[in-house]
């Protein structure tokens, strides 16, 4: 199901785009500023963002420069509302990282058909994964192997992601923590271990566990050319 975020601190605006979008079937969820905003980028994965220009703690702008920084929403459409209509400020949306732009009081009809117009556009791309016998297709949020279906959860998903975009590096445990988890979450740096532990006894059921390697000192690193041979 396609999830949308919406940030936007007046109420009645955010309740009222919710409720349009729940009638549309679109999952959602809402932030009243950028802090819960970001916080709801790690727990939900949303594909599409509504950011409002003024927020109460940093500005929308600012928000999407954070949001850009993110490995995993650096594709994610972003749709820009404000009250301001000056090309001035729609310039600066769209430098900034925004897709699109809509000046308030935004049409309810008129939001929709660029959302659909957006996501037509972020999931007709070519957001499919492969290496080796191991294919991602990000927009499905799904993992074949072997042509096969394979049954994998949100976290170990980003993860092989993140390591299927950046083959044979190595990144440590603090730095997969910052671009996969995100850099304002506070973890130890055994969760990385937990999750690698976990997606590795995913692929051990195809004989692709080897991909993923351990560098002793460092952290892990995602092999493309080694399977298990
Ligand atoms: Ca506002």
């Amino acid at each position: 199901m396609t999830h949308i975020l919406i940030v936007e601190d007046e109420p009645e605006i955010r309740k009222m785009v919710c409720f349009a979008l729940k009638n549309a079937s679109y999952e959602t969820s809402e932030a009243e500023n950028s802090e819960q905003a970001l916080r709801l980028l790690v727990d939900k994965r949303p594909d599409l963002i509504i950011v409002d220009w003024m927020l109460p703690d940093i500005s929308g702008i600012k928000l999407i420069r954070k949001i850009r920084q993110r490995e995993i929403h650096q594709q994610t459409p972003i749709i820009m509302l404000t009250a301001r209509s000056e090309e001035e400020d729609k310039v600066s949306g769209l430098d900034a990282g925004a897709d699109d732009y809509m000046t308030k009081p935004v049409s309810i009809r008129e939001l929709l058909a660029r959302i659909k117009a957006l996501l037509r556009r972020s999931q007709g791309y070519e957001n499919i994964l492969t290496i080796d016998r191991l294919q991602l297709n990000e927009t499905a949020h799904t993992l074949h192997i072997e042509q096969q279906l394979v049954n994998i959860g949100y976290t170990e998903f980003n993860l092989l992601k993140f390591f299927m975009s950046h083959p044979n590096r190595v990144y440590s445990r603090s730095q997969l923590l910052d671009l996969v988890w995100g850099e304002n979450v506070f973890l130890e740096e055994r969760t990385v271990d937990v999750h690698v532990l976990r997606l590795r006894k995913i692929l051990k059921t195809y004989d692709a566990d080897k991909m993923i390697q351990t560098v002793r000192s460092i952290g892990y690193r995602f092999s493309a050319d080694l399977t298990n041979k």
